[in-house]
């Protein structure tokens, strides 16, 4: 035993945090009251329980610099909660997705210019791919053993697939009557795939409770949810990139928690502050399904104070009926002079159709829901039609097959004869 005297005890060991371990963050700031607490597995301020965000002193940095990092979200880990050396742990290198010119989208609209920012291409086809590998990066770094979420479908899917990457063990959680697919696409990556009898908010009540009994457990939106929101921000940096390093006028984002939402404007403005883009004015518009819009009825009523509600609706991956960033994005929507809209379920299938049928990408029901309340928005005025919009297409059609499935299929079920075919009408 007396050789192990110049060690440390083992407890202090694994509890240290390494120099760098956050990049260029300094410390996790409250969103009410600006109260500073020390870079860690919190969520909550000390002082008034309002919500933790990353905050930083960033460097001097340059366009050219970020143009020559990876095709991924690393490319701005400078302004990302993660090690300079991020690049070399394994993950699952999310982002990056293409930005497509929306012609016949536009066309059908009325609109002047619109863009589809389609993360549907990200690894585990849906935007979570981003959020999750910042919240991978704050797991490793805090020594976390175990990766965690309580999710809607695509957090599970991506924490469940970063965390086989990373060689970590993973527990996740959903509502059990959630889309068979998504339910698969988790199951493939883990052996722990829980499926909790109840609404996604109980199922994240669930969670805060596990949270706060098992050490060592990173759940990715609850205890190191500030450093997973962060990820959202590389949506708002590439959009920019992509336009050629400025700004969009308008911009559509569904609401689920909100986060998202929150987080493409903040990119906005470190963008402007940094000197990366000109500053100019945009609008942000929120999009949710009317069977789970806390957000927009609040909006719609001219409210502050959100109710929470019991969701109903076929968009299940933006079912979340107590909405944690619901009033900030409230906030952004009235000073950037957007919105919030609401759409039925009828309208989700068709707005995944509309973006099938006129630009050939395959969103699942939260993108369906967005590109119906672009329409939305349009048919009501509240979109400047003139004006250079982008949609975010936030996840993959084929995790949600069931929403247009009685919608679509065979023209015509034929012999294979060409006289049958002509019958069909369908020869030229
Ligand atoms: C989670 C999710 C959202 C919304 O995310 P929030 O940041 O919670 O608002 C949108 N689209 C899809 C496909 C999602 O999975
Ligand atoms: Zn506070």
């Amino acid at each position: 035993m007396s050789a192990s005297v110049t060690e440390r005890p083992a407890s202090t060991a694994t509890n240290e945090v390494r120099e760098g371990a956050f990049g260029h963050a300094r410390s996790l700031a409250c969103r009410e009251c600006g109260t500073e607490v020390e870079l860690g597995p919190s969520y909550a301020c000390p002082e008034c329980f309002g919500p933790l965000e990353v905050a930083y002193d960033f460097p001097a940095l340059t366009r050219e610099e970020i143009e020559a990092g990876p095709p991924n979200i690393w490319r701005y880990k400078a302004l990302l909660p993660v090690p300079a050396d991020i690049e070399q742990s394994p993950n699952t290198e999310p982002g990056f997705t293409r930005l497509l010119k929306a012609d016949n989208l536009a066309r059908e609209l009325g609109l002047a210019s619109v863009w589809v920012k389609d993360d549907s291409t990200n690894p585990t086809n849906s935007f979570k791919d981003r959020v999750v590998a910042c919240a991978l990066s704050a797991a490793r770094e805090l020594h976390a053993t175990v990766f965690a979420c309580p999710s809607t479908g695509n957090l599970a899917n991506a924490v469940a697939a970063a965390g086989a990457r990373a060689g970590m063990k993973t527990v996740v959680f959903i509502p059990s009557n959630l889309e068979k697919p998504k339910q698969v696409n988790s199951a493939v990556y883990t052996e722990s795939l829980v499926a909790v009898d109840g609404t996604y908010d109980d199922v994240n009540k669930l969670a805060q409770e596990i949270a706060a009994e098992e050490e060592g457990w990173a759940f990715v939106n609850v205890n190191v949810r500030p450093f997973y929101a962060e990820g959202s921000k590389t949506l708002g940096y590439e959009i920019a990139e992509q336009l050629g390093w400025r700004l969009p006028d308008q911009v559509v984002i569904p609401v689920a928690s909100g986060s998202q939402l929150t987080k493409v404007h903040k990119a906005f403005q470190e963008l402007i502050k940094l000197g990366l883009v000109e500053e100019k004015p945009y609008r942000i518009f929120g999009a949710q399904a009317t069977g789970c819009s806390p957000v927009s009825t609040a909006y719609k009523a001219g409210v502050d104070a959100i109710r929470p509600v019991k969701p109903d609706t076929i968009a299940k991956s933006l079912a979340i009926g107590n909405p944690a960033d619901g009033i900030y994005v409230l906030d952004i929507c009235r000073e950037t002079g957007g919105a919030v809209e609401d759409v039925t379920d009828d309208e989700v299938r068709d707005g995944i159709l509309l973006l099938a049928r006129t630009e050939g990408i395959f969103t699942e029901t939260a993108g369906g829901t967005t590109v119906a309340c672009l329409r939305k928005l349009v048919e009501t005025g509240q979109l400047d039609v003139e004006a250079e919009t982008v949609v975010i297409n936030t996840g993959m059609g084929l995790k949600t097959l069931d929403a247009v499935a009685d919608r679509v299929g065979p023209a015509a079920t034929i012999p294979p004869s060409y006289d049958a075919f002509a019958a069909t009408g369908l020869s030229s």
